[in-house]
């Protein structure tokens, strides 16, 4: 159980509090809870342990992380970006069939996933998560992606539960983050290092790397070779 807030049946979040028991938070709807949605899709997921498979993405607005070599600085505003039902979202995922659904951002765990998920799994569908890990973990999750940045990093809570560690490279320094971060994680975890797109510098110190220590795997970004989103 991860996070603060779990609904529970279709109309009711409670909270979970330190002590483990449960606390009614408020009477809700989840299939009304919104999200600023940037955009959702069904396409191939291009990245790490899944890349390759049909996945339906859902990029929630909203990051404060800063990255200043990401990809999608328009989802870091929440403001701007329509605002979503859950109703909304599993409908246009259950018309489309996919397996699984990435729920990426932006950083999406600025919000609390719990209604998202919970409703989404009613579908059948595995539930991934594509996160910096730098707000506290909610939602039902299948497949936990961690993404640590220098620039905000991730909350120790969210370690024990990662399934995949994947680190963008730029520099030698990133490899060491790389190792930091690692060295937290479950045994088991994928250990992935992803050449920055913008930063070919990067493509020879990641081989060397991964030949040299080979519990390393690398990731590419391959939507962007396929030209899908
Ligand atoms: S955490 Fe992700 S969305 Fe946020 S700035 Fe970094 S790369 Fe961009």
């Amino acid at each position: 159980m991860f996070g603060k807030l779990k609904a529970v049946g279709w109309n009711t979040l409670i909270r979970m509090n330190n002590s483990g028991s449960k606390e009614l938070v408020k009477e809700v709807d989840i299939w009304d809870v919104t999200y600023p949605i940037v955009e959702h899709f069904y396409t191939i997921q291009g990245e790490g342990a899944h890349a390759g498979k049909a996945s339906y993405f859902i990029r929630t607005a909203g990051c404060d992380v800063g990255c200043w070599w990401c990809d999608v600085k328009e989802s870091w505003e929440e403001e701007g970006h329509p605002v979503m039902k859950v109703s909304e979202l599993v409908e246009a995922v259950k018309q489309s069939k996919a397996p699984f659904v990435v729920i990426t951002g932006g950083e999406p765990l600025l919000h609390d996933l719990y209604p998202l998920t919970t409703a989404l799994h009613t579908l059948g569908v595995k539930i991934h998560i594509e996160t910096s890990g730098s707000w506290p973990l909610t939602g039902e999750l299948d497949w936990i992606t961690l993404s640590p940045k220098r620039f905000k990093k991730p909350t120790d809570d969210i370690f024990e539960f990662v399934d995949e560690l994947k680190v963008v490279v730029l520099t030698k320094k990133d490899l060491a983050w790389a190792e930091e971060n690692a060295a937290k994680c479950p045994k088991g975890t994928v250990l992935l290092l992803q050449p920055e797109w913008d930063t070919p510098k990067s493509i020879p110190l990641i081989v060397d790397y991964v030949k040299k220590n080979p519990h390393w795997g690398i990731s590419l970004q391959t939507h962007k070779y396929l030209q899908v989103p």
